[in-house]
């Protein structure tokens, strides 16, 4: 007989269906959330107690660095992180998924794998328990990308996109510092490279590049369309870019990765202008419904900056004067990885914290703007529970922001605002919100039909407090954490698309990748009956 099992009483946020702190039952069958039994009589074969306990959607994480190449690079790189059992901003696979379901977290999405690395990927999933996972599919230095829109072949290049994803069994289409990585790897520049300037050798800008594949994957009715690591990231002034970025989308769904990062005025490299533009850029987004965001808060403390964008991870390691590791992905993508540590009394630093509460605080439709540390490059995701105290309690953030540098409150507006987030806003940024923008039907909610994904806290004054102990956590119907102990490991489902397209452009790509790739075109895709549980979302 089928386990039926009753949430009982629980005060529940559930935004998407319009629950905002409801006492009510909720009823799970099978791993999935079931409405209440016609049958009066109907006995539960197990009751949860929830009386006083706020219940949520498990959390969703919509933009991390949790596998691929380039998380093992730094795992390897950062052993001084690791000494006395610490666990480090760059935990291994099986830590990764038990602190993440410790937190309630119970999907979370890799924001950056190479084609090439995606095999590498799908393993180290396998070996993260606990959360259900999917990844973005680096593809905005691709040369076939590139070359598609040279030659203004737009057919090709959206059968491509679609291939590719299939391929890779990934679930979105990435671009980081679309065109830069490239003009990095052919001249060791392109940190600073700008939306309109060509790219030697393509003869095409980073806009042609975010405008047609934002065009090809709206027209493929992805999931979730196109995820964008702006160009000319960290550095001063790069606000008119991602302005510029905004508009290049005409109108099609985008979503800005990591906003924080791409926020800045000044000119010219220089730290004495830098500022503030998150007034000016929210209320672009504001007035632009089809462009969402996640925030990339920067937390004080050591982390580790690891980033498909190649020539930000050489320039981050020659300011800090840092190890760095740089990788070069063949016709896809590149890489590069440094230690940095956030200082509070720094005004760069400070400012960096300031301007991703901004954000947070400035967009007022809180459907489109996701809590994100980018892990681990502004922080771990170990500090989400400290930016939600941040959010919902202005006094000690106000406190928080007294510790900082002086200049931050005259080079930002964070001293001015007064907004508190609320526990149900709390409930959209990490869990519907997310769910929403990534087409996730049946995440984020507890509506009938729903992953029985389930967090339960116990309410604390101290929001850090009760957000970083769950009382409960359930995947799936299964209880996996309970008060911090972990009792059950289930690995999870990886997450992916297969689109469908044009069969007619694969020899094109074949005798292109054949041309160029140093693996048989035969050995590329991963193998669908490699990934132990699966689903396909369309
Ligand atoms: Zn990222």
């Amino acid at each position: 007989m089928t386990e039926l099992i009753k949430i009982s009483q629980g005060t529940v946020y559930d935004p998407a269906n319009g629950i905002d702190g409801e006492v009510r039952d909720l009823w799970i069958a099978e791993g999935r959330m079931v409405d209440a039994p016609t049958q009066p009589n109907k006995k539960p074969s197990r009751v949860i107690d929830a009386s006083g306990l706020v219940v949520m959607p498990g959390g969703i994480d919509m933009h991390c660095h949790i596998a691929g190449p380039k998380v093992n690079a730094a795992r390897m790189m950062r052993p001084e992180e690791k000494h006395n059992g610490a666990i480090g901003s760059v935990p291994h696979t099986f830590a990764t998924g038990t602190k993440y379901a410790g937190l309630g977290y119970t999907t979370a999405f890799d924001a950056a794998i190479p084609p090439l690395g995606a095999r590498s990927a799908h393993e180290q999933f396998a070996d993260t328990p606990c959360i259900d996972k999917g990844f973005y599919v680096l593809m905005g230095n691709n040369h076939y990308v590139m070359q598609s829109i040279q030659k203004n072949e737009p057919q090709k290049l959206k059968a491509f996109i679609a291939w590719l994803l299939t391929a890779t069994k990934g679930f979105a289409p990435k671009l980081v510092n679309p065109g830069g990585v490239e003009v990095w790897k052919q001249t060791a520049s392109g940190n600073e490279h700008g939306l309109d300037e060509h790219i030697d050798h393509f003869n095409v800008t980073p806009r042609q590049i975010v405008s047609q594949v934002a065009t090809a994957a709206a027209e493929l009715a992805l999931p979730h369309p196109v995820h964008i690591h702006c160009n000319q990231l960290g550095m001063p002034g790069n606000w008119q870019t991602t302005l510029e970025t905004m508009k290049a989308l005409e109108g099609h769904c985008g979503h800005m990765a990591h906003i924080q990062f791409h926020s800045y005025g000044g000119g010219d490299g220089d730290e004495n202008t830098f500022n503030s533009k998150v007034l000016q850029l929210a209320e672009y987004v504001n007035s632009h419904d089809n462009i969402t965001v996640d925030v990339g808060q920067v937390l004080f403390g050591e982390t580790t900056g690891m980033t498909a964008d190649g020539p930000l991870g050489y320039f981050l390691s020659k300011l800090l004067g840092n190890k760095w590791y740089s990788h070069d992905t063949e016709m896809e993508a590149g890489c590069g990885i440094t230690p940095i540590k956030y200082k509070n009394k720094s005004l760069v630093h400070a400012l960096q914290w300031a301007i991703g509460l901004e954000w947070y605080l400035l967009v007022e439709d809180p459907w489109r703007v996701v809590m994100s540390t980018d892990h681990p490059n502004g922080g771990s995701f170990l500090a989400y529970p400290q930016i939600i105290r941040l959010l919902m309690d202005r006094t000690y953030r106000r406190d928080v922001l007294k510790t900082c540098h002086p200049l931050v409150s005259k080079r930002s507006t964070l001293a001015d605002l007064d907004r508190e987030y609320t526990l149900g806003e709390i409930a959209i940024i990490t869990r519907a919100g997310p769910a929403r923008i990534l087409g996730l039907k049946n995440k984020g909610h507890l509506g009938p039909g729903a992953d029985a994904d389930i967090t339960i806290y116990t309410p604390n004054e101290n929001q850090e407090t009760m957000f970083e102990l769950p009382r409960l956590v359930i995947k799936g119907g299964t209880l996996i954490i309970d008060q911090g102990e972990v009792r059950q490991t289930p690995i999870g489902k990886t997450l992916h698309v297969q689109p469908e397209h044009d069969l007619d452009v694969e020899p094109d790509i074949q005798e292109w990748f054949e041309k160029h790739y140093s693996i048989q075109w035969r050995n590329y895709p991963v193998d669908a009956s490699s990934i132990e549980q699966r689903e396909v979302i369309s």
